[in-house]
């Protein structure tokens, strides 16, 4: 029997938009749960993926996927790179696999939504698609995390956080889930698929998955560097259904609409992984294996795609532009600062990140470090070669952003410059980390405003007890809590500056 070709058919297959007769449109597809902006049904009908599949040319081809990532791993078994490794790049695998997991499988759901209530036919074909992917996702990194727990009995098994990390009330799962909660599962698929497809996955999953995996490849984990690599190639696929979806709204006249999903997702990505993504690649990689700056990252693989994108799109670059620009600068390094204080509330060991070699290049990709970021780095260092370790941890909980639940950080030094973005709502006091994650509270308090951060969790007594042991039990820490990966042997390179000058 001659089989047809597939574009032959497959407009013809996926095209499910019947007439409901026993329900009306209206309660098959909910605005709120569909489609708020309420674009037309015909224009629906529109969607066209660019993206064509079968789910048997599916099925195939994610199978090969699997097959070449298992392969990588069973054939570099025996390959003791696991025991060779710097601490700091274990501690970007700890960090990525807690991190990345549980938003993987909440994207399942996710994914799902678009197959319930999208309303056109292409979208919800992606959508079904893209939850198994997010399966896919969620066992294949849960599997490989697992293989390193044994590895890690001295340090408390710090892998176990790969399942256990965002169903606890750490810090870093309070922030992520706040963020995720926000854009995966409380819109409707519409603001969902912009939010999370475009904005997320099309900016922002590239950064992790396919820069990372450059790192990954030079520091020799290449079973790592197949794993997210093969992730990536279907994230690309999902990155599709989002533009469609802005596609549609810009050609219904919902273009301020569209921006204003923009840029409240862009920023909210932004602020999660200058932390993820940003320590890992300017503090915890080897130096020798650096690729690149996670700035040179930026801008390669964020800024210079996303706004061809936007533009392309229609729209415009977020209104916050510059802002973000100066951030990126920034923000990490002062993030890092505040992990590596607090560094017995996460699952990792923190890398400092900071011997002479390592400043030195800090200082060239961002010109005015050492002046800044490195007079803290000072103190600390001065602190260790004293003998006095005990003076480098946080003693309480920092001021926390009501947006991004990360501290509230500024640019140490001379020109020291932090500001906290304050709000009185509703008869209650809220403290933002920047201009925009403020502006985004703004645009929806409902949404925002009963939430609790870590902070005001603390002061209203559901931290119990409420002293450094019940914070990390709170948190969901036993034994694994991290330390210094290096145990504070970069310091000792300061060692012979140090005894000149005191
Ligand atoms: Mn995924
Ligand atoms: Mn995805």
């Amino acid at each position: 029997m001659a089989l047809l070709d597939r574009s032959e058919w497959y407009d013809l297959a996926r095209d499910t938009n019947w007439t409901p007769r026993y329900v009306s449109e209206e309660e098959l597809f909910p605005n709120e749960m569909s489609d708020i902006f309420d674009i037309p049904m015909e224009r629906w009908n529109r969607y066209d993926e660019p993206y064509k599949v079968s789910y048997r040319e599916y099925v195939k081809v994610q199978r090969e996927k699997d097959v070449a990532a298992y392969s990588v791993k069973s054939a570099l078994e025996r390959y003791d790179f696991y025991d060779r490794a710097d601490p700091g790049w274990m501690s970007i695998l700890k960090m990525h696999y807690g991190g990345v997991i549980g938003v993987e499988f909440g994207s399942v759901s996710t994914q799902a939504r678009f197959t319930r209530f999208g309303k056109g036919p292409g979208m919800r074909n992606m959508g079904t698609f893209g939850s198994l992917d997010e399966i896919r996702h969620t066992q294949t990194q849960l599997y490989f995390a697992h293989e390193l727990v044994s590895r890690d009995k001295e340090t408390g098994y710090q892998y176990t956080w790969a399942s256990k990390a965002l169903r606890t009330n750490n810090w870093v799962s309070i922030a992520v889930r706040h963020v995720f909660e926000d854009m995966e599962h409380t819109r409707d698929a519409v603001s969902t698929a912009v939010m999370t497809t475009f904005s997320f996955e099309t900016a922002f999953t590239n950064l992790q998955f396919i820069a990372l995996s450059a790192d990954a490849s030079k520091v020799g984990d290449h079973v790592f560097s197949n794993l997210i690599q093969s992730i990536q190639s279907d994230e690309a696929r999902h990155a599709q259904i989002g533009i469609e979806v802005l596609k549609a709204m810009v050609e219904s006249g919902k273009v301020a609409e569209a921006q204003k999903l923009v840029d409240i997702s862009f920023w909210l990505c932004w602020r999660q992984f200058s932390v993820l993504t940003g320590l890992a690649m300017d503090y915890y990689t080897p130096l020798k294996q650096r690729e690149h700056s996670f700035k040179e990252f930026m801008q390669e693989w964020v800024i210079k795609q996303f706004e061809r994108q936007l533009l392309d799109l229609g729209l415009k670059k977020p209104w916050y532009w510059n802002i973000f620009l100066q951030d990126i600068d920034e923000f990490h390094h002062s993030q890092h600062i505040g992990v590596w204080l607090t560094r017995p509330t996460v699952w990792w060991n923190p890398a400092a990140g900071v011997t002479p070699e390592e400043r030195e290049w800090l200082e060239r990709k961002y010109p005015g470090w050492n002046d800044t970021f490195g007079r803290v780095w000072d103190v600390i260092t001065d602190n260790i070669l004293k003998g006095h370790p005990e003076k480098t941890f946080l003693e309480a909980i920092p001021m926390l952003c009501h947006m991004s639940n990360l501290a509230i950080t500024g640019v140490p030094g001379k020109d020291w410059r932090v500001k906290v973005y304050e709000l009185e709502h509703e008869g209650r006091h809220y403290h933002f980390g920047s201009e925009v994650d403020r502006w985004i509270f703004l645009q929806d308090p409902e949404r925002y405003k009963g939430f609790k951060t870590l902070v005001d969790r603390f002061l209203d007594g559901a931290v119990q007890p409420p002293t450094g042991d019940g914070t990390l039990d709170y948190m969901g820490i036993l034994n694994e809590g991290g330390v210094d990966a290096h145990n504070y042997a970069w310091a000792e390179a300061f060692r012979e500056r140090f005894d000149k000058a005191s």
